[in-house]
This record gives structure tokens, sequence and C-alpha cells, in this order.
């Protein structure tokens, strides 16, 4: 063997040893190590230890937005650790990449969403919202004022409330995630949020659950403007602008949780724009800094901190050792420039055509391929093995992988959705792909799709 592939080796067998990865198999782990190891990233294109290219069809995580390999996030990464990497924001510290990028964002988001308040991440960022929230409503003398309610096959992220608030069972009953205070609704009922109470599944809906609970027990909805993990589930028109009303007339806070949508992803600064609503508050993170260092934040309105600000003298406990954290502020700073600079968010509103031509000719080509959805550069299909009649493979889910693994062969990452008998394939490549690029993806799924029609018969 030459010296790389035994230090190719060396890794995978200490990676077996000591690094447990999340939200895989350990099982899997265990009998064959990892499953890549990457070492270089360029724009759209990931390299793996063996020398293989990959197209980055997830943007990573649905982070890396501005692509991999920029000196412009990197110097501003390095010119922040050489300066004052960290310094705290607690007792109101101040520093000032946190500073000008909580002003940024002020001018970017839409309405008077104008605070924010920094995390580490999304979880936290929901969880902090949460928090917030709760502490408010006990403060305006409405301590029963707890409930959570979002949606069915929604994902919030991995803490314990987080987890409760999203409604995907997998992750749920994965170490029995008990917070009380949290309730699903059935998403996308439209006609029962705007009043119709006649529905059959009336009471499952957003309405339905807030009538029966009592309004004065529901604190917030929370909800993703486009669902990304739960299967990239993009909602009718209308339905955000019925949550809205819906919230409105109750006084119950809506949170827009635009993990994965904002910051250009949907061909809009956030997903919310596309039904051209203000929720009461934001949770953002990846895209925030295109994933080059951790950060997350709430944004909220400024009415509600100044309301915040009325009604209690007291400290806010709550908050992160990396809350406002220099560095990784500073990259969220020049990510935000980088995205009206290069014009980022028009561009993925013409990259979108781009994806739907794609989509067109897959389906024209491949019997499987159906149910195209796509809004900017979030995009999925499904495969079934009838789409006339419905029929999905048994199991659905291994079908989505085996069409995954058929796609990475030939250098193409995309995302099987890991939740039960789900049969969706996600392409979200970084909001930077050219034409040319989303072309080759295209072509690795056309090419893909032959190879997984002859092994499915
Ligand atoms: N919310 C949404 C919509 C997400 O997609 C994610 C992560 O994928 C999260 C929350 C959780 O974020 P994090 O993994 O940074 O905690």
């Amino acid at each position: 063997a030459n010296v790389k592939d035994t230090l190719t080796e060396q890794l995978r067998e200490w990676d077996r040893n000591y690094f447990m990865h999340p939200t895989s198999s350990v099982r899997a782990h265990q009998e064959h190590g990892p499953s890549h190891i990457f070492t270089k990233g360029e724009g759209i294109y990931l390299t793996d230890i063996n020398g293989k290219t990959y197209i980055d069809g997830l943007s990573s995580l649905w982070n890396v937005n501005l692509g991999h390999g920029r000196k412009d996030l990197a110097e501003a990464a390095r010119n922040q650790l050489e300066t004052l990497p960290f310094t705290s924001s607690f007792n109101n510290f101040s520093n000032e990449p946190a500073i000008r990028v909580s002003k940024k964002i002020a001018e970017i988001t839409p309405g008077d969403l104008n605070v924010t308040f920094f995390t580490s991440g999304g979880s936290e960022s929901n969880e902090s919202a949460f928090k917030i929230i709760r502490e408010y409503w006990k403060l305006k003398g409405q301590p029963e004022r707890t409930n959570i309610i979002s949606l069915q096959k929604g994902y919030h992220g991995v803490t314990l409330g987080a987890t409760r608030a999203t409604g995907m069972d997998n992750f749920n009953t994965f170490g029995t995630s008990f917070a009380p205070g949290f309730l699903q609704a059935t998403p996308y009922l439209t006609e029962c949020e705007k009043g119709d109470t006649t529905h059959p599944n009336y009471a499952s809906s957003i309405r339905g659950m807030i009538e029966k609970e009592g309004p004065e027990k529901i604190a917030a909805v929370m909800m993703e403007p486009i669902q990304g993990a739960g299967g990239l589930n993009v909602p009718p028109k209308g339905y955000l602008q019925a949550v809205r009303a819906l919230c409105d007339e109750f006084g119950i806070f809506l949170i827009a949780d635009e993990i994965i949508c904002g910051f250009g992803r949907t061909g809009k600064m956030f997903g919310v724009e596309n039904e051209g609503i203000v929720p009461d508050f934001m949770t953002v993170a990846k895209g925030i800094t295109s994933g080059y260092v951790p950060l997350g934040a709430v944004i909220m309105r400024e009415s509600f901190r100044d309301e915040l600000a009325s009604l209690t003298d007291g400290i806010l406990f709550h908050g992160f050792t990396y809350s406002g954290h220099p560095t990784s502020c500073a990259v969220a700073l020049k990510t935000l420039e980088v995205l009206e600079k290069e014009n980022i968010v028009s561009h993925v509103k013409e990259m979108e055509i781009v994806v739907k031509n794609g989509f067109a000719s897959l389906i024209e080509r491949h019997p499987h391929v159906t149910n195209d959805r796509c809004v900017g550069l979030l995009s999925a299909f499904d495969v079934f093995k009838e789409p006339e009649t419905n029929t999905p493979f048994q199991p659905a889910e291994f079908a989505a992988q085996i069409l995954s693994k058929e796609c990475e062969d030939r250098g193409l990452i995309i995302r099987p959705v890991m939740y039960k008998g789900a049969n969706t394939i996600v392409f979200a490549p970084p909001l930077v792909s050219t034409k040319a690029e989303i072309e080759e993806a295209f072509a690795i799924f056309s090419d893909a799709l032959t190879a997984f029609e002859k092994r499915i018969q």
C-alpha cells in the first residue's frame, strides 16, 4: 500500500474508534467506518480523501450558501481572530462585529424585526424564542400561556424543546424527549385556519387546537416557511397569510423558523417574503455565516423588545457563552455584504428556472419521478413506483437511498429525506451555483435514475 492509502486507512480506523457522528447509523459506522472523509471544498464542489470530487447538492447541510473556499469569508474570520477572537456579550459587554451585524440584519429583515439575540445555532435559536416568549407572557401576568403549536413534519432542532416542537416521530422517540407544552397541528389546512370549523380535519388544525386548549394557553405558533427536513413541503398559496391572520385574531405570536429559508435560499431574502407576511419572531442560523462558523439568532420586533424592557428591570437569565461571538459575527457581516453586493438573491430566482427545467426533463425521461417542487434553490422530487396511482416503492425510504447512492457514485451528493416512508430526494445546492453547474447536476440525476430503474425492477 502506498503512503496515502495507509493514511486513509489510519484515519478511517480512528474515525471508527473515536468519533460518534450526528444523525447517523451507529451500527453502520461501527461496521463500515465513515462514508466519506472530505479534505477540500471549492465553490459547489467537495473533494474527498481519495481525490474524488462531488457536487455539494445540499450545500452541506443547507448552509454553505456562498460555496466553499471563499477567501473573503476566510479573511473576515482571520482578521477578527487576530484582533479580538472572542469577548463576552454578557452584562451588556459588546463588540463591533456583533453591533454591525445586528444593524445589518435590521436593514434586511421585513417590518420592524429589528432586534437580534445571538445564539450558536438553530436549535438554540428556537429554544431561545420559546423561553423569551414564555417569559414575556409570565411578565404580562399570563403564566398559563406556555403552549407552542408547530406543524407535523416540521423540523426545529434537537434540544429538548426544539425536539418536541419537531413534528417527526423518529426524532421525538429518540431518547424520549419529554418537554411539556408542545402541540403539533396538521399542516396546510388553509380553510380551517381561515375559520371553516366544519372541515373534517378541523380539530387537528392550528385553529382547532387553539379553540380546544383555549387561546389564553397558547404562547406562539412556530413553522418553517417551507418545511425542509420533513420532506420539502411547500405550503399552498395563502397558507402563511391565513396563519398570520389567525395569530393576530388571538394575539398569539408567530415564529418563522427561517433556519433553512433565510438569507436567499428561496429567491427572497427570507422565506416569509414569498407570502408577504411579517412574523413576530424569526429564528435563523446556517446561511447567516454561509456555514463557515457557527451562529444563530432570534430576530424580534422592536416593539416586543420595548415592551419586555418596560415589563421588567430584572436580568434576562438566558444567554450562551457564544451569544454575539465576534468571529462568528464578523463572518456573518461579510456573508450579508456578499449577498447584497453579488445580487445573490436575484441570481437564485434565475436559477430556479434552470432547476424547474431540469425537473421537467427528468419527468419526461424517467417514469418514477414525480411531485417536483422548487422555490428558489430549495427543491425536491419524489420517486414513486407508479406515479399515476401514487403507489410508493416498498419500502419507500430504501428506494430514495438507492437513488441517492447512485447519485453519489456519479459525483452528486443529495439528501434522501430520512423521515420514515419518505421517498423524496432534496436538491438545494449553494446559492452561487451557475446554470452550467446545475445542468451538470441534472445530467448526473438522469444517469443515476437510469441505473436506479435497472436496479429497482
Ligand atoms: N430548524 C430548521 C428548519 C432546520 O433545518 C434546522 C437544522 O437543520 C434546525 C432548526 C436546527 O438547527 P441546528 O442543527 O443548527 O441546531
